[in-house]
């Protein structure tokens, strides 16, 4: 019982390093590319586009609406929210839910996946894939994006967790993933062909998480079901929650979660 409850906490704290790449990455590849842009064109981006030098541990904390540092006791995972009931200690302006969100998530994952195979590879693995489900699933959310980084980090981890925990289900991924292919492939050419414009109509991340997720449950007819039922009800779910003027839903979050529950239910 207590070795969970350290579980618990660690990764509670490993939930607000978490925060800080969701919040951090979007901006230093917004930096990197003015950088690019600059050196490649020859040109000066103008003074308002650019982006403080910023990295994952630089600069410290602060408010993202007052930009106050933030002191030491401000920054302990979820204690500090709920001692300040979720308002910046010095404006009072709500702090983003995301950060307590985060972080009870990353807990409450570990702690589950740790109790579910104890201290072995096989939790470390799965547990280091949820924590790049989140990160993401959330910058899918607040960028509709996976950058390139990410998305090749999520191949290897898919490919590792399932040489863990399932190596008989390659072939069916493989299958998954050709017949797939070919089938976007063709929708795509159809709809060039009708609109005249080039198009895309998944992304390459989510195209290899649903890959995986349908080879996992190609020999089990429930399972799929229930797969592909947790993918629409979430996906829904997140429409309404996010309420976006323009309609699009960010589809990372569901398969993330999709797969998650095709892989820990094996
Ligand atoms: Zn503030």
């Amino acid at each position: 019982m207590i070795e969970l409850i350290i579980v618990a906490i660690l990764c509670l704290c490993m939930g607000s390093f978490l925060n800080v790449v969701i919040i951090r990455t979007p901006l230093i590849q917004k930096k990197l590319e003015i950088n690019y842009i600059e050196e490649t064109y020859n040109v000066k981006v103008k003074e308002s586009d650019k982006v403080d030098k910023i990295s994952i541990s630089f600069p410290n904390s602060k408010c993202n609406r007052c930009d106050r540092k933030l002191a030491k006791w401000m920054n302990i995972p979820l204690i500090s929210y709920i001692i300040l009931l979720g308002r910046c200690y010095f404006c009072k302006k709500t702090i983003s839910k995301q950060y307590p969100t985060v972080e009870l998530l990353t807990s409450a994952t570990g702690t589950i996946t740790y109790y579910t195979y104890g201290p072995t590879i096989t939790f470390l693995s799965v547990f280091l894939l949820a924590m790049l489900f989140i990160v993401i699933a959330y910058i899918d959310i607040n960028n509709y994006v996976i950058y390139a980084d990410h998305e090749s980090i999520l191949l290897g981890s898919l490919i590792t967790v399932t040489a863990l925990i399932n190596s008989d289900k390659f072939i069916y991924i493989g299958i998954t993933y050709l017949s797939l292919a070919l089938t976007i492939y063709i929708i795509e050419k159809i709809i060039i062909f009708i609109k005249k414009k080039e198009t895309t109509i998944i992304g390459s991340g989510d195209f290899w998480l649903l890959a995986f997720g349908i080879g996992y449950t190609f020999n089990d007819i429930e399972l799929g079901i229930k797969y592909l039922q947790i993918i629409s009800i979430s996906a829904v779910a997140l429409y309404f929650i996010l309420q976006r003027k323009d309609g699009k839903i960010p589809l990372i979050p569901s398969l993330s979660l999709g797969f998650m529950y095709v892989l820990t239910t094996q």
